[in-house]
Order: structure tokens, then sequence, then C-alpha cells
């Protein structure tokens, strides 16, 4: 690099480097003024060192720095050689038992969810799995970055504070020593000299604010002029625009763009031009003028090099200051001392100040940088910590007032270090003692929300995007808040007492504004114009909600805040609402003689707001003061006389109201904004400071009024006092059924109104109100969740709501009421409910959604019926109320209350058409029964002598007075029973009968009076005998219907399957045991089947009927018939690769001839086995493709699959297919049929015909070649040549097929060339046939491959799409030549033969150690007809078959000999034993010979033996599936078993001896000389020399990379993976290829290359060098694995890595530790081998659209 500076920068960079460290350091301890002194040295150095030019050379400007500014300062402060004082300083340190290591972007971060005093606190994960926590219950995430370790902070954990490690430094810590004892009085003056001038410099320099003047000290006696265009980062801009405003400001390259956005983006700010003042100018504005036309411009500013070089030498300092204190906690102090010490301008003038005050003008760089030294010198030392936090909390207001209008993230703020502050519980509380900082951060924030209404409420309404941006920021102090209350005081002092009471009325002031914002009244006639803002409040609610509850736990803490909180807390809610009853007339209600006094006041008339925040914490102090008992300990401290239930009760009722009347319809026209809200209100977020305490206030406010009087106000609220009070309601409007809607309306009012009374006496579980624990809470909760299904942990996490530690509570409850089923290999785990629980099942469950009750509903009965139980679902018994709320349960038997429910029933027996409902009467049993529940307790737990007061089976048995002698309830239930249309309410009623009986023999028994059968009994025992029997004949008819029904549907399923028989199979498939069906195989004898040769076991000719799947005509396959075509898919594979690096340079030169045994670039062939019409496919493909033309000019996006490349979806299962493979009877029997002696030649004397053939027909070739020029001397030259006999190079068979299935050959070779090599299709080609022949060797030795790996048999039941695929491709392979050109073909198969058989015509074959054989013996065996049809000699095709195979072996044989490892620790065997041993020892020593003793001479017959056996075995398989296919000989029942060796059968199969040697020993004569051909080729020396490498056989099996049991190590890993291109920054995206292990930079700028012209991401770079286009991947970051394919494909297939509950957490949201599920894992490798990663792809697009959207090819 140094040879781009000019000449004269190098000549200063020798001065520089002359210059001395040790002679400088020595000259500032003689300075007596030494900060002028290092202020020289610095003005004249600093500007030679940094920026002398356009680009920086960061590692050069470090290294001068070191050597000219840093060397004398260490010198200086150690007093000698640094390189022996730091060491000295390191020693005398006692290390900190904090460790205090600040956190890199991504790194795993690990929280204790039993022992974290907060979930702020988290470790290491060095410390993490050294401390104790590893073993409890934790929690995972990744850092955002900055933030450190709490591992030794005491305060931050309950339990084990320190980690090994640490604990070793934390013996004696109890007394905080000085850290300076540990230096001499000569360091300690040094470093404070030394601190200060440089800390005190940094910070001038970075907070410097001129352009181009400098400090006066520093300012340079010749200034150059030379500049800097600055460009600084926003978070307006977007990359795209920053990149293209860069190119054509400063005339540079995309790329360079890229870079120069990257690190604006990445460091803050980024020099993008160097020159002369204009120069610079000139590129600022038009930057400026580019940017600024919809937002502000981009900060740009012309510097002079000089400040930039002081300021980038300026956060060096800070970087060594913090590497420095690392040596010494002595030095730590006096850096922190020096920091925070008051400069000349008193207050705020430390140099801590200046940089926190200056913060947000400070690039991102800079700020990082001395964030980063706060983190590491003043929250380390805990006595400094402490004076910060107090600088911090002085500074607060204006640190976030900075803070709200600065545009950068949080995290680059320094307001962010207010949670390492705040959430230290010591800080904390004394921040709020002596700094009052709740008061503080709350006013702060209202101070940030000025909008208010003329009540001064908050006012959201007119909300601008400025605005919402500047809400968004403010939210940031809630959090604060939060932090500060996040651990509860222990003890309080009256100074606490009284700050924590002065913060909890600014808190009141805060919701004082939130109560009733946001008001909305009802629309009618028109729907509103504008959906009304609404989500601001309801976000600031949420945020409050912790806070809110917070507040309440504090108060709960100390009995005389509490009380003082509940004053202070009533009377604001006086201020806010206690005028109320002002204005109009009061009105009365009165009904059964009760009459109460309300106001005038319509829900649907008037303004009615959701937020009530003051009302609701009142609610919750209320609870407490019962929870707490202070209400019963000190009632005369409270101001309970004060309270006006009416008043209380007032707007949460118009709220519930609301609620109900936005159910009934009422509100249609007020549009979505307010049925979210209503929403949000129920929701689990939200609920607790809402829904839940708005239900609390109105039980308060019951429980201290007469119920008769609260009922009254309820009806009037609801708007059904009239209805009520009106005992002819019913009559009339059965009279008049004109307004069926408003009848409609009421009637769910109504049962709102039920619902609500049903709520208010019902829900007890909160404690304070009833007499529970908090657990049973949640019990009762879970119960509910999972009464509507079974549920996955997540699932019921997000159902319930979570504290400030974001715990549920739930796992400490779970198993007591619920069981948990293990995932299996695909869905979750799931909990399931207890049956012993389902009797605490209430069917009106307050945190039901409608849809949940009526699905808990549904569930409920019939899991009831299922046990044969009746299916009423009475109400639970209840737990008994805290004293404070007893007197609630008398509204079940208030007058007004039974006359409700009189009326509502006297409806139902009366059955006035519209006038009731069902759930209306369902809502009054269910009240009933909780009364007798009720009652049923009471009489239960009633102590002796104790007076009953509850006693409404009294009151339920009373007819109604006179004059309307109205029936009992109790008589009209009795009636009700036998009505014919509530069936389904029976079970209740009769429920409510027996139950009414039980509490009568209870009364009675207690009384001890006699036990009486009442007449109800009698009544009810009759009617359930009757009943009996009407079920018991209503299940026997429903039993014959079932029987009838099965009967047609079997009848039904075999037709279909006779129909479809296709489909059928298909379905099959997904069984294991499912056999190829189309294999039925014809009659032959088991016995001694044989492949292939001319005793291949002669097949019966089978007739094959397909039928197509799109016309549904069935055709039988001949070789003159219409083609029939299966579906197929071609793809590129390496799946089987060796060698991953290599790829095929340029497809147009590449020949495919010979397939290295690296197995490195494959072309895999797969189909659905889908049989179609040639011709009606092609209808069909032509329709596809016109369609998708016309779509794509309207939509310009991709689809799953690719017209122009061929892609089309099969018709029938949809799976990609790229071409169609046709359907052919076995094409060797139709070449055979020709005249055959039965005398074969012996394989030497079939080789010596073939080579002769080989021979003419090369003299042929090149006389062809020469006759083009002179075509005269044709005939002499033929003369000469001797043809062998019956060879007749003239003849040109005919092709048997059919022109369409000629058509489809062509079709198919040309899709294969066209995919295999990526090149345009050319059905001339001369390696078309080549690439037909590659793909089928690939695809067999690929499926060979995945039958071993499973150990699955190599003839057992294939899924029949799979044997259809080998089947079709197999012959189609082999009539391939049919329709390529006949010379081409045979010059194929001459240079193939000539590989094993030498011939001199031929250079550039590769040598044995470099053929792939069972590649040499496709191609061999599929070449050989077309120099057979030539031949007329009576050889048989089978015969030349056999050969090549035997021929081929041997070569293999040979091939695994030479490769095969010598055994390291040789078991020498002696003598060999058997016939093999001593066979394969001679033709060992014979290789040896050959080679002239190159080859190893250690190995023994019986290790040499085993590797051959072992080495051989894929390759003989391969060939039984290969020969099996091709020639239709059934396979041996021995090999369809699994079983560990077939090595015989596999040999008898395939015509081989038992004994492979054999071979060698029948042929030696011929064979010696071909191996010793072998031995002598140049390539084997070189390798035998050890010069080269070879494959060495058997292949290894390819597998995914091994993951680690934990995801934590992952993560891990990735966080120090750094981008490769942009320098050690880190990914932001890093991902890990499945395949090789590497890890990319996914996703990102920096490392987008550009492949075939366009740009791409590192993943799909990355698939076309690794995958030959696919991928699959695992985004580290998100735990999701990603799967690609092309550019355009791809999807997320689900993790590997479950949580303790069997769930994934993709995006790792929830934390819970993950460890790898083998099975799924297995899955996912299964795809890959089984080449289905883009069918599934393209599965996973079809089914979901938005995937087709992603841009996949940036990833
Ligand atoms: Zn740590
Ligand atoms: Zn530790
Ligand atoms: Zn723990
Ligand atoms: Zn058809
Ligand atoms: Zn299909
Ligand atoms: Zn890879
Ligand atoms: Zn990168």
């Amino acid at each position: 690099m140094a040879s781009e500076l000019e000449p004269e920068v190098q000549a200063t960079e020798r001065t520089l480097l002359e210059c001395s460290a040790e002679e400088t350091a020595a000259k500032w301890l003689q300075a007596t003024d030494l900060t002028k002194e290092v202020y020289q040295h610095l003005a004249h150095y600093v500007p030679k060192i940094y920026c002398r030019g356009p680009n920086p050379f960061p590692q050069k400007e470090d290294m001068l720095a070191q050597h000219v500014l840093l060397g004398p300062m260490e010198w200086y402060l150690c007093g000698e050689d640094p390189a022996l004082g730091f060491p000295k300083l390191e020693q005398a340190n006692k290390p900190s038992h904090l460790c205090g290591r600040v956190f890199k972007v991504g790194e795993p971060t690990y929280s204790c969810r039993d022992c974290a005093v907060d979930p702020t606190c988290v470790l290491c994960m060095e410390c993490f799995l050294g401390s104790i926590h590893k073993d409890h219950r934790y929690r995972m995430t990744t850092s955002g970055g900055g933030g450190f370790c709490d591992c030794g902070d005491t305060e931050a954990w309950k339990e084990g504070p320190f980690c090994q490690k640490h604990e070793l430094n934390s013996a004696g810590m109890e007394v905080e020593e000085d850290p300076l004892v540990h230096l001499s009085e000569d360091v300690i003056a040094r470093a404070y000299n030394i601190f200060a001038i440089i800390f005190q410099y940094a910070v001038e320099i970075l907070t410097w604010e001129k352009e181009s003047e400098l400090p006066a000290d520093l300012e340079m006696i010749e200034k150059s002029d030379t500049y800097y265009c600055m460009l600084f980062n926003d978070e307006v801009h977007t990359y795209e625009q920053v990149i293209y405003t860069l190119q054509k400001a400063v005339n540079c390259t995309q790329k360079e763009a890229i870079g120069f956005a990257t690190t604006v983006d990445r460091d803050g700010r980024r020099s993008v031009r160097y020159g002369d003042f204009q120069y610079c100018d000139q590129a600022k504005s038009v930057i400026v003028r580019n940017t600024s036309r919809q937002t502000k411009p981009l900060k740009v500013q012309v510097m002079h090099s000089s400040i930039v070089a002081h300021q980038n030498f300026g956060l060096k300092l800070l970087s060594w200051l913090g590497s420095i204190i690392g040596y010494s906690d002595g030095l730590r102090r006096i850096l922190c001392q020096v920091g925070l010490q008051e400069g000349p301008d008193g207050e705020n003038s430390s140099l801590v100040d200046r940089l926190m005050r200056t913060d947000s003008k400070l690039w991102k760089g800079a700020r990082s940088v001395y964030h980063q030294l706060f983190m590491s010198s003043l929250l380390m030392d805990l006595k400094y910590k402490k004076l910060f936090a107090v600088r911090f909390a002085k500074n607060y207001e204006r640190l976030q007032s900075d803070y709200v209008t600065d545009d950068h993230d949080r995290e680059f703020s320094v307001a962010d270090l207010s949670v390492q502050i705040f959430t230290v519980p010591s800080l904390a509380r004394m921040l709020i003692t002596e700094e009052n900082l709740m008061t503080t951060i709350i006013k702060t924030f209202m101070d940030h929300l000025k909008q208010r209404d003329a009540q001064g409420r908050f006012q959201f309404e007119r909300y601008t995007a400025l605005q919402a941006f500047k809400f968004r920021r403010v939210q940031s102090l809630i959090l604060d808040l939060k932090y500060v209350l996040i651990s509860k005081p222990t003890e309080w002092s009256d100074e606490l007492r009284q700050k924590f009471l002065e913060g909890f009325d600014a808190f009141l002031e805060l919701l004082k504004c939130m109560q009733g914002m946001d008001p909305i009244t009802r629309q009618v006639g028109q729907h509103i114009e504008m959906e009304p803002e609404w989500e601001a409040a309801f976000t600031l609610q949420m945020k409050l909600t912790h806070v809110i509850s917070m507040m309440q736990d504090w108060c709960a803490l100390d009995e005389k805040v509490l009380i003082e909180a509940y004053k202070k807390c009533l009377a604001v809610l006086t201020q806010c609402h206690g005028g109320f009853t002002d204005g109009e007339q009061p009105v009365t209600l009165s009904i059964c003689g009760h009459s109460v006094e309300t106001i005038r006041y319509c829900v649907s008339q008037e303004k009615v707001s959701i937020h009530l925040p003051i009302s609701r914490l009142l609610a919750g102090l209320h609870v407490l003061l019962s929870k707490s008992e202070v209400a019963y300990k000190f009632p005369e401290l409270l101001p309970l006389s004060e309270l006006s239930p009416p008043m209380l009760i007032e707007h949460p009722l118009r709220c519930l109201v609301l609620c109900a009347q936005v159910h009934a319809g009422m509100w249609r026209r007020n549009g979505f904004s307010l049925v979210n809200q209503i929403y949000y209100y129920h929701n689990v977020k939200c609920r607790r400071e809402m829904f839940d305490k708005d239900i609390v206030m109105l039980q308060t406010g019951v429980s201290m009024m007469d119920p008769n009087h609260f009922l009254m106000i309820m009806l009037s609220r609801f708007e059904l006092y009239q209805i009520f009070s009106s005992p002819d309601y019913g009559k009339r409007l059965s009279a008049e059924i004109t307004h069926k809607d408003v009848v409609q309306q009421n009637n769910t009012l109504i049962e709102e109104m039920l619902y609500l009374i049903i709520m208010l006496v019902g829900e007890r579980y909160s404690p304070g109100v009833g007499q529970v624990s908090a657990m049973d809470e949640i019990k009762r909760e879970i119960i509910h969740q999972l009464s509507i299904k079974p549920m996955a942990h997540s699932e019921l996490v997000k159902s319930l709501p979570e504290d400030e530690n974001k715990e549920t509570g739930m796992e400490s409850v779970i198993e007591a009421v619920a069981h948990f089923r293990k995932p299996g290999l695909t869905g979750r785990g799931m909990y399931e409910l207890k049956p012993e629980c389902a009797k605490e099942f209430n069917l009106y469950f307050y945190h039901f959604s409608r849809a949940e009750q009526s699905k808990a509903e549904e569930a409920q009965r019939k899991l009831k019926r299922q046990h044969r139980e009746d299916s009423a679902l009475p109400p639970p018994v209840l737990p008994p109320f805290c004293p404070l709320f007893a007197s609630l349960v008398n509204i079940l038997q208030s007058d007004v209350m039974l006359y409700i429910m009189g009326t509502i029933l006297r409806w139902a027996v009366e059955r006035h058409g519209y006038a009731w409902s069902e759930s209306m009467l369902q809502r009054v049993l269910h009240l009933i029964g909780m009364a007798l529940q009720e009652e049923k307790q009471h009489l239960e737990n009633a102590v002796e002598e104790h007076v009953l007061t509850f006693t409404f089976t009294q009151k339920i048995s009373k007819p109604g007075e006179a004059p309307n002698n109205s029936p009992s309830i109790l008589a009209m239930l009795e009636t009700l029973q036998n009505a014919p249309s509530l069936e389904v309410h029976k079970d209740m009623i009769r429920w409510i009968l027996k139950t009414f009986n039980t509490i009568k023999k209870l009364r009675e028994s207690s009384s001890t009076s006699p036990v009486v059968e009442t007449e109800g009994t009698i009544m009810e025992e009759s009617t359930r005998d009757k009943d009996k029997a009407e079920r018991k004949r209503k299940a026997e008819i429903a039993r014959l219907r079932r029987e009838k029904i099965m009967a047609q549907m079997s009848e039904m399923q075999r037709h279909f399957i006779d129909e479809n028989r296709e489909l059928f199979q298909q379905t099959l498939e997904l069984d294991a045991s499912a056999s190829a069906v189309l294999d039925s195989s014809p009659m032959v004898s088991d016995t001694a089947l044989t492949a292939l040769g001319p005793a291949q076991t002669q097949v019966p000719e089978q007739r094959q009927f397909v039928t197509c799947i799109l016309c549904q005509e069935e055709q039988e396959v001949t070789e003159e018939s219409r083609a029939m075509v299966l579906a197929a898919f071609i793809q590129r594979s390496t799946v089987l690769s060796k060698n991953r690096t290599k790829f095929i340079q340029d497809p147009e030169k590449y020949d495919p001839l010979f397939m290295h045994p690296d197995l490195s670039c494959g072309t895999h062939t797969g189909s659905c086995g889908h049989v179609m019409h040639a011709h009606c496919w092609q209808r069909y493909f032509d329709s596809v493709q016109a369609k998708e033309q016309r779509r794509q000019q309207r939509l310009r996006f991709h689809t799953s699959y690719d017209v122009e490349s061929g892609e089309f979806l099969c018709p029938l299962c949809e799976c990609l297919s790229n071409t169609v493979i046709p359907l052919l009877l076995p094409p060797r029997s139709i070449f055979n049929r020709r005249l055959i002696f039965s005398d074969q030649p012996s394989l030497a004397q079939w080789i010596r015909t073939i080579s002769q053939q080989i021979k003419a027909l090369l003299v042929l070739r090149k006389e062809e070649s020469s006759s083009n020029a002179a075509t005269s001397k044709n005939s002499e030259n033929r003369n000469e040549l001797e043809l062998p006999e019956g060879f007749k190079p003239n003849f040109h068979p005919k092709n048997p097929y059919s022109d369409s299935i000629k058509e489809m050959l062509t079709t198919f070779g040309t899709a294969t060339y066209k995919v295999g090599l990526k090149v345009h299709p050319n059905e001339e080609d001369p390696r078309v046939p080549i690439m037909c022949w590659g793909s089928c060797a690939y695809t067999i030795q690929s499926i060979e491959r995945i039958l071993s790996d499973e150990d699955k048999p190599l003839f057992g039941p294939l899924p029949c799409r799979l044997d259809d695929c080998l089947r079709s491709l197999t012959r189609f392979a082999a009539a391939h030549w049919t329709v390529a050109s006949l010379p081409v073909v045979q010059g194929h198969f001459c240079k193939l033969f000539a590989a094993l058989v030498p011939n001199d015509s031929y250079e550039d074959l590769p040598c044995i150690l470099d053929i792939d054989m069972f590649h040499l013996l496709v191609g061999l065996v599929l070449a050989l007809p077309a120099l057979q049809c030539q031949d007329f000699s009576g050889i048989s095709l089978s015969t030349g078959d056999l050969h090549i195979f035997h021929l081929v072996t041997m070569a293999h044989i040979v091939q695994i000999l030479f490769t095969s490892r010598p055994e390291e620790n040789g078991m020498d065997q002696g003598n060999p034993t058997s016939e093999e041993e001593s066979a394969v020892l001679s033709l060992y020593r014979m290789l040896q010979q050959y080679t002239g003793s190159a080859l190893k001479a250690t190995a023994s017959g019986w290790h040499l033996w085993r590797s051959v056996k072992a080495g051989i075995m894929p390759f003989l398989k391969c060939s039984a599936l290969f020969f099996h296919y091709l020639n239709g000989v059934p396979s041996p029942p021995d090999l369809q078993v699994p079983g560990t060796s077939h090595f015989e059968h596999l040999c008898n199969y395939l015509s081989l001896p038992t004994n492979l040697f054999g071979l060698f020993q029948e042929n030696r004569e011929i064979m010696n000389s071909l191996i010793e051909s072998w031995c002598h080729d140049s390539e084997v020396k070189r390798y035998l020399r050890g010069e080269r490498d070879a494959i060495s056989y058997p292949r290894g099996a390819n597998k995914l990379i091994d993951l680690p049991e934990d995801y934590s190590s992952l993560i891990n890993q990735a966080s120090n993976f750094s981008c490769p291109k942009s320098g050690g920054d880190k990914s932001r995206a890093p991902t890990l290829c499945l395949v090789c292990g590497s890890l990319l930079c996914s996703q990102s700028y920096c490392c987008q290359t550009e492949l075939e012209g366009e740009d791409v991401g590192a993943c799909t770079a990355h698939t076309y060098s690794c995958g030959s286009g696919a991928g699959i991947f695992l985004r580290v970051r998100e735990c999701q694995v990603l799967f690609l394919a092309g550019k355009t494909k791809g999807c997320f297939y689900s993790p590997p890595y479950l949580d303790d509950y069997g769930e994934t957490d993709q995006g790792l949201r929830r934390g819970n530790p993950l460890h790898l599920c083998r099975e799924r894992f297995k899955k996912i490798q299964k795809l890959w081998q089984q080449h289905s990663v883009t069918e599934e792809i393209g599965h996973a697009q079809e089914a979901n659209q938005t995937l087709v959207g992603i841009d996949w090819q940036h990833l």
C-alpha cells in the first residue's frame, strides 16, 4: 500500500519512524508546562500521520500513531519501557470480580429466569457456562451490541452472582479498598498528568464544531489547502438514495458508492472527496441539492484535513485509554476522577458532562467509542459509578430532550446508558431519594407531550408523522421509569416514602391527562368520514401497563405509602369526576319497591371514553387494601366514608356498556377504530390494567351499595330500564314485530348485562378480591385456555399476561393442570388439560373472546358426551370473597335480580316471539346455578349458630305476590324442563333442580327435620327414565345410519381407486411399505435370476397400459404408438460431490465424456411419476406459457416456476418440472431381434473384434473428413481398408420408434443437455447423448447412496415415483442413440473404450484413476448398440454388455487396489486363508511388479480383499439397478430384504463369479497386457510417487455438516464472524451453509457480487459454487432454515432446533434454550440427498404466495 503514497509522503514516514518515544517521554518528564509540550507535539505530528490523502490507510496510520504519539505517552506513564511497565502494573493489580465484557452485535447473552433481578441482567457465554444458572431456567438472546456482562454484580442476581472464574476474584471484596494503594506515588502523579491532558484534548477536538479552524494551541503555522467533503449518516435517507446521490456528486462507480454508504452507515461519517476547498464544496452542494427534495438534506461538511486528522486521533486516544485502564484498577480510578472533575466553568463542565451534553451532535463512530470508554471505566468502578449516576440523573432532562430531537437510534445515544444505571437497585434507590429521579422522568415525559385538549387531556387526534416519530422516542422514557421501579425496595426510609409519593403525584398527573382522553360519540345516520386516530393512546396505555402495575406493587410493600397513595388517587379521581352529578335534574328509578336516584346519561348519545387509568389505579389500590388487610387494620386512616359508590362505578360501567353496545351492533357507523379499541381493551396486553380493573371497580361499588340500587343503575345505563319496568314488554313485542332490529339489539344488550352480572359475582380469582393466591389465578387462566383445545407452550404464554420480568408464572403450575404431549417429526409439543380439572371450567370465564367461548363450550360438551355424562356445564364452585367484597354475593338474591330472572324465565315459558333468546335463558340458568352453588357453600361451611343470610332457595320457591300471582322461579324451571324446544338446556335445568334438592336436604338436616321427597325430585326421576329410553332409541338410529354410510363410502372408494390408479399410487407412496405397483413381475422362477449377458433370464414380453392424467384416456406403451411421457425435473447437482471447489468454468468447451470420480458436477433427474400423452402435455404447456406471458405483462413478479426455462407444474400434483421423459419398453429387446449365433466370443476375442471395428471406423472417419476436400481419392483408400467380418459400416438401421416418441427422445435429451451444462439448447450437439447417459448414471448413483445410507435393501420397496423415474430414465438413455447421429455415438464409444483398451488414436485420455467407472460402464453399454447395429457377425448385444461389464469391473478393482489405504495398525493375518485372499494378493503383486514396486508392499491379503469388497459394493449395486431397469429382469428376492451383505447374490444377479478375481484368471492373457498399460500411465506413476491425490473407494457418504447440540454455540460462532469484505465489520445476517459449513454475510450490500450480469447476495452466489444453484442455509440470528434454488426461488423451512416444549423459535423471539432435534435435521438432510430442495421450494411457494415476492437473490 505504501507504494501508492507519493514519494514525498514516504520520506515523511521515514523521518517519523526515526522519532524516539523514549526521548520524547524524557523531554516531557522534564517539562515545566507539560500541557503545552504535549499539545505542541500533537499539533506537529498528528496532521503528518493522519489524513494525508483521499483514502485513509488505517493500519499504516495506527502503526505510525503508536510509534510517534502513543509510544511517548506510554513511556511517560510507566516511567520506563512500557513492555516492562505494563506487565508490572498488571501484576500489582487485584483483578476485578466484575466481568464487564462489552457485547458485540449478535453475541449470545443469557439471563436466568430464576435468579436475575430483572431481565436486563445478563451473562456472557463464558460466564454463563461457568455459573450455576446453566442448570436453571434461562433465556437466551442475541445482543444488539452495547451493554455488558453482569457477572460479579451482586445486585444483579438473587443467587450465584459469580461464575467460577470471577468467584476467585471476589474473595475479601466485602472490604472495599482503594485500588490506588497498588500504585506507586510516581505512577499516580504521572497518570493524573497525562490522563488529564489527553482526555481534555480528545474531548475538545471531538466536540469542536468549526470546519476549517483548529483550537489555537493546535493550529499549524503553514496550513495547506486540503479539505475533505465529509458525509454524515442519518436515519432518514435510504441506502439507495445515498448511493445514487454519491454517484452523481463525486463521480464514482456504484461499487465505490456502496462502499462509502456502508461506511457512513457504520461509522456515522465518511469523507467522500479530498482536495482543495472549492473542489469539496462543489460536491457538497450537489449532495445537498439532490437530497433536499422531500426531506431535510443529508448532512455534509467541508472540513480541513487537519481537523479530521485530530478528530481521528482523538478517537484513537479514547480507545487507547480504554485499553490502558485494563491493566490496572488504579489507573481506571484515576481516569474516572479526571473525567468527573469539575472544570473551570463550574456545573456541568467536567469532561464527562461535556461529552454527554454534546452526544447528539457527535457522529455515530465517535459516540460508540466514548460510550465504550464510559462502560469500561465509570461503570466498572463502584465508587465512580455512583458519582456518574448522579451526573447522568442531573443531566437527564437535557439528554432525553437531545435524544428526542436526534435522529439516531437509541442504541447510539448516551441516553441508552440509563439501562446500565437505573437497573442497579442501590443506584436507582439513591437517585430516587437524592435526585428525585421518578419525578424527573415523569415530568420530562410530560414536557414532551404538549398536545392537550380543553380539559388538559392528551390529544393525539391531529397526529403528524413528525409527532409520531417523536412520540416513539419519548416512549423510551417510560422504559426508564420501568427500570427505576423494577426492583422493589425491601426497606423504606422516610425519604424514600416521601420521594416515591412525590413521584406518585407526578404519575397521577400523567394519568389525569389520560383519564377520559380520546372520547367518542356514537355516530347515527352517516358513517364516520375518517377513522379517528386511536393507536397513540393505546400505545401509551400499553407501554404504561407495567409501570402502573409496578406502582401498585410498590404501594403494596408499605402500609403508610399505600394509605397515602390511596388518598391521593381518590382525590384526583374526585377532581376528574366529582362534579358528574351537576347539571341536569336527576331521575328516579324504581323496581320492586326499591328506588334510587341517578343522573340522566346515555352511552349511546353522549361522549364516552375507554381511557380511565385513574379509576383503574384506584380499583387496584382498593384491592390492595383488602389483600394487605390495611382496610381492616387502619379503617380510621382511610377515607372510606368519602367514597361515593355511584361515582366510582359510573365511568367503568359506561365503558362496559359501550362494549355491550358495540357488540349489539349499535356503533357500526363508527368504523374499525372503535372495534380495534374494544379489541385491545380486552386483549391480554392491556386487560390487566383496563378491562380487569373495570370489573374490580364495579365489584367494589356493588359491595358498598344496595345491590338493588346498583342493578337499577345498571339497567338504566344499559338502556334497558324501560323494558324491565314495564311488565308487558314481551307481550307488546309479539303484537308488533316491526322493529326486529331493535328487538335483536335489546336481546343482545340483555345478554350482555347478564354476562356482566355473572362476571361481577364469579370473577374472584384476584388475590384481594377472593381468598386466593396468585398461583390459583394463573392456574385458572391456564385451565380455561386448555379448555378450548390443547396448546403449545408458546401459545399458552401468549394468552397469559406477562409481568415486567416477562414471566407469566405458568411453569410453576402447569404440571398441576396439564399433561405434556411430545412433538413428532413435525408439529409441536402440546399441553392437554387434565380431566380432573374440567370441573373448574366456567363457561362465562371473563377472558374468553366470543369465539373462544363457543369453541370451549363445544369442546367441553363433547368431552362430557365422550364420558357419557350429561352435557350440562354448571358453574364451578368458587372460592369465597375477601371480607371487603363479601357482601357482593347478595346481588344474586336481591329483589331486582330475582325480578330480572323471573321476567326472562316467564318470557321463555310464555314464548313471546322475539322477546327472548336462548342465550339469555342460558345465562339466567347459569346465574341461578351460581346462586345455588353459593348457598350450598355457605351451608357446608357454616359455623354452628351462625345465621345464614343467603337464602336463595327460599326466595325462588316463593310464587309472585298479588296482583300478578306469577309462578315461582322454581315452578317455571320445572315447566321449562319439559319444553321440547329447549333440549340443549335440559341437562342444566335438571342439574339446577337436583342441586336445589340437595340444598334443601342440607338445610333440613341441619335443622334435623326429616327428609321429605319433594315433588320436584319425583318429577325429575320419571323424566329421567323417559329421557334415557329416548336417548337409547336415538343412539340406535344413529348407529344404523352410520353403518349405511360406511358401506356406501367403501363402495365409492373402490370405484375411486379403480378410476384413479395413478392418484392412488401417489398416496400410497407416503406409506413406506408401499411396493412398486407397476413392477408386477412376470412369472419367472426365482432361482438364479440374471440381469445381463447371454445367460440373462428371459422375460416374457409384458404389455403396459397407462392412463393420461390430462385426458384420462388409457393407452398401451409400444414403440409405434403415440408417446406417453412422465413429468420430470432435471437439475445440476453437487450432492455426491467430493470436491466442492470444482465447477464447470466454460460450459461451451467443457467435455463431459469422462466423469471424474469426485462426481463434482452431476445432472440429476427426478419425476413425480405422473403420466401424460406427449401431445396432451404439449397443449398444457403451451397454455401455461401463454397464460404466463399475459400475466407477466400485467404484474411484474416471479411465479414459483420459470416458464422461460421450460418450467411448469405437474398438472396433477403441482410438482415442479422442467421437461418430460418418454415411457418406453425395454429397448434392448427391440435391438436384439436379430440372428444370433450360439457360439459367442470370449472377452479377449470380443475385445479384439471390437478393436478391429473401431480401427475400421476411425479410418473411415478420417477418410470422410479428408474426402470433403477431395472426393476422388475416396475409392482408392477404401480398398486398403480390410473390414472385419460381418461389419457393415454403411448400414443404417431403421429407427423403430414412432415420430411422436422420437420427438420426445429429442426433447428430453436436449433438456438434459441444456440444464446439465447450462447452455443454450442444441439438439445437434455431440454432447447431448453423453449428458443423457451421465444423468442416468448419476441419478442411479444418488439413489444407491440414499439406500445404503439408510440401510435399505437395494430392491426393497421403492416409492413408485422413484421406480418409474429410474425405469424411464434408463430406458430413455438406452434409446436415445436412435435419434442421435450414428457416427457421433460411435465416436463416443470408441473414445470411452480406449480409456481401458489402449488405442493410439487418442491422446487426451484420463488415466484410470480419474474415471468414475460406473459412468464409464453406462456410457459404454448404452453406446454399444450404435456399433453393434452394423455388426452382422452374429455377436449378440448381451455378449457385448457382459464383456463390457466384466472389463469395467476389473478396471474398478485395479482402481480400488491402487487407492486403498494400507491399514494403519496392520493386522497382519499371515498366510492368506481364503481363495479370494490369495487371489487378491497375487493380483496385487502383479500391480507392484508393473509399477516398479512403487505400490506399497505392506498390505495383507485379508486387508486387501476387505478393501476391494467394500470398495466395489456401491459399483455393483448401481450396476444391478442399471441392468435391472435396462433389461427388465426382476430382482432376486434376496436383494429385496434388508441385510448386511448380499455380495454373493449381487454377483449372481450380475453374472459375475463370486470370487471376483476369477475374472482376472479367466482372462489372464488379455488382462495382463491391459493392466500393464494402465500401470504405465504417467498420471498413475505420479500418484504412486505421491505427487498427486486420487479418490479412494468406497467414497464416503456426503452429509450435511454436523450441528452443535446447543444452539447458542452457533450464535456464538456467528457473532465472531465478521464480513469478509468490509474489514472486520460484524455481519448483520450471518448465514451458515449446511452443505459445506461456510459462514456467509447474507442480505447485505457489502457482500453482493455479480453473477451472470446481476447483483446477487452472498447466499445466492454461494449456491452457484457450492450447490450448483441450490442451497440449504441456516440463518443464525433468525434460527431459520433457508432453501434457495436459482436466483428467484426460495423458501424458509422449519429449523432443526427445538426448545424443551417441543417448539421451534423462528426469529429467536422467545429465547428458550434450543437443542438440536436429530430427527428433524435428518429430514432436512434427506430432502437434500433426494434432490428435493427445489421441489420443496415449489410447494412452499405454491402454498404461500407471499414467498414469491421475497427478493431471494439478494439474500
Ligand atoms: Zn462475563
Ligand atoms: Zn464471570
Ligand atoms: Zn439462576
Ligand atoms: Zn392425454
Ligand atoms: Zn405429478
Ligand atoms: Zn456451501
Ligand atoms: Zn458483508
